[in-house]
Parts: structure tokens; sequence; C-alpha cells
């Protein structure tokens, strides 16, 4: 295998086409085979029910070469399990668990050229999704269905060390009370874009969304799950049923516990209680762990005791040890690595 040439750790997070796609349609009541293909391009009726009603949802994962040399995908079981629960409340098929995670096996062994060599913090990203491709002009669902994955390669989250972050709380909210704050549908991110470019434009990194029925509450940002660390170094993170279940805030949780001996919770957090934190980071894919060094509530200025210039002590040891079992340093719990070659 032949490693394309490309400055791995210059990389950025924006698309770049790989050579290989995975295709699956749903047409008749059920899923073909499906099969990987070299066309990036997708052709659709104007009417197609996703350009008109978002019937969409997606999922993202990555792809990375351990120290020893595997190329493996991070609990992928998962995602899959998310993508069908995405499905059922979006009346979508849902795709079998096992052709998920096969359709992620077929996608990442078809692009190994371009999933990073160990160490350069480079990895190949994934991401599969869904949407309904036959004409729908009434309201209702499609009929028909695409689940497609392609690979992108991304550059390292942090380039030159981990700096924290500044966030807003928002005024927007992204996600309604007996909504669709809990699954990945696109429609989240379509409400979410006048709320992150606002903050931008207003220097900030991130926004953090409050619970949408009482506002009293922390929710997540519009890509990321809270962790917080209290004073006396538990990991809290904040219950609602209005959050993503982001997979990698529920493995720090475990390793949190199970590696590390802290105490961990997962409960509702007032916005009141922020400021007797210690720490606070943002989990997700992409960074694992973004560290927040300032919330800012309209002008007030609520700033973590770790500060702008580092991790707090607690979320460096969780990103290490979480980052040390995806890349082989680590041993793994049961399942949570998958081979791919
Ligand atoms: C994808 C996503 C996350 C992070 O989930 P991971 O499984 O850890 O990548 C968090 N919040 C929202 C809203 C998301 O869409």
């Amino acid at each position: 295998m032949d490693k394309k040439n490309i400055e791995w750790s210059e990389l950025g997070f924006g698309y770049i086409e790989t050579g290989k796609r995975y295709v699956s349609t749903y047409k008749d009541g059920k899923w073909d085979e499906g099969a990987l293909i070299s066309d990036p391009m997708i052709t659709m009726s104007e009417c197609a029910c996703v350009l008109q009603y978002a019937q969409t949802i997606f999922e993202g994962l990555k792809a990375y070469t351990t120290e020893d040399g595997r190329i493996v995908t991070f609990r992928p079981d998962l995602n899959a399990q998310r993508f069908a629960d995405s499905a059922r409340r979006m009346e979508m098929p849902v795709l079998p668990e096992e052709q998920f995670v096969e359709s992620i096996r077929q996608v990442v062994r078809a692009n190994a050229d371009y999933v990073p060599p160990y160490g350069t913090g480079a990895t190949l990203y994934v991401r599969p999704y869904m949407f309904g491709i036959n004409p729908v002009i009434g309201v209702k669902p499609a009929a028909e269905f695409q689940y497609r994955a392609f690979t992108t390669p991304v550059g390292p989250y942090f380039k030159g060390g981990a700096k924290p972050i500044t966030i807003k709380v928002s005024d927007f909210d992204r996600a309604a009370p007996c909504g669709t704050g809990n699954i990945k549908a696109g429609l989240n991110y379509a409400m979410s874009l006048h709320a992150i470019v606002e903050a931008h434009e207003e220097g900030f990194d991130e926004n953090m969304y409050l619970d949408p029925k009482t506002r009293t509450k922390v929710e997540e940002t519009g890509g990321a799950n809270f962790l917080f660390i209290t004073k006396d170094g538990k990991v809290v993170t904040p219950k609602s049923n209005s959050i993503l279940p982001s997979v990698t805030r529920r493995s720090l949780m475990y390793v949190a516990k199970e590696y590390l001996g802290l105490e961990t919770e997962e409960r509702e957090v007032y916005f009141d209680e922020l400021s007797e934190f210690a720490e606070c980071g943002l989990c997700g894919t992409a960074a694992v762990i973004s560290p927040v060094g300032k919330i800012n509530d309209h002008g007030r200025e609520i700033c973590l005791p770790s500060g702008m210039e580092e991790m707090g002590p607690v979320t460096k040891k969780l990103y290490d040890t979480l980052t040390g079992i995806q890349m082989g340093r680590i041993e793994a719990p049961e399942g949570w690595i998958c081979e791919i070659m």
C-alpha cells in the first residue's frame, strides 16, 4: 500500500475527495447489498425529500494508524446503534448495524492509502449518511433512500498544543424540548448555523446551549458534549434527553471511572453552578477533548481556574488516557478497537 503524497500534519478539516465511497439503496422495502463506487457525485430529482424536507441523518468517526501499524476505527458499533436510533426517529429505514460496520470496513480498506501514518496527528474521517431520495411534495417520509459512506483525510485538531477556547452562552436553541436533539440529524446543524456564525463574528469559538425548556441547565455545544471537573476531582457530564449521546463522552466517562479511579456523575448541571467547577472540556470525535478556559454570559465572564494557557490536569489525564487507548499505547477495553487491516 503506497501512501498518498500528502503533508499529513499540515492538513486542515476540509473535504478532500478520495478514491472510493460505499453506496447502498433502499427501494421496495429493502436494502440492496451495497457496493464501492468511484463517482463522488449524486444525481437526484429536484423534488427529492432530502432537498425539500431535510430527511437526512449522519455519523462521523475516524480511521487511523496505531503505534504498531494497524489501521483501526474506534467503537463503530456505537455509531451503528446511534445511526439506527436516528433513522427510527426520522421515519427512515434502519440500515442493519452489521451492514453499517461492514460499510466502514470496506470504505476504509478501499481508501487505505489515505489513512495518515501514526504520529502525524492526522486521521481519515469517515462520514456515513442516509437521505430520502425520491420526489416528495406533500409532507411525508420518502419511500426510497440512499445510504453512503465516504472518507476524507483530516489534519490534527490541535496544531501546536491544545489551547483553551472561549465560548458564549447562546440566545438561540439547538434543539426543542421534545425534538431531535438526541439524534444526529442534519436539521440540528442547519438550526445552529446562524448562531455559530454570529458567535464567530463576536470572537467566540463555540456556543454553549442551555436546555430549551427552562434555560437554566447546560446542554452542549453545536457538535460536542460537555465534561466538567469539580474542585474535588469528580467528573460531571450533563444529563438531558435533548443532548446527542457522544461516543467520545461515554468513553471518557468509562475511562475516568475504570482507568483513573475518578468518581463520575451524569446529572442535570445548572448554569448557576458553572463557577464552582475547576475544569471544563468539550468532547467529540474531532478533538477528543477541547479545553474551555472561559464562558461568556452576556458580557459576564466565568473563568475556569485551569486558565487560558493549557488543559486542566484532570482533563489532560483523560485526554492522554483515551488517546493512548485509541492509538494502541494503552490496553483497550474489550471491543473498543475495531481492526480494519
Ligand atoms: C456528533 C456530535 C457530538 C459528538 O459525538 P461523538 O460521537 O463523540 O463524535 C456531540 N454533539 C453533537 C450535537 C453531535 O452532533
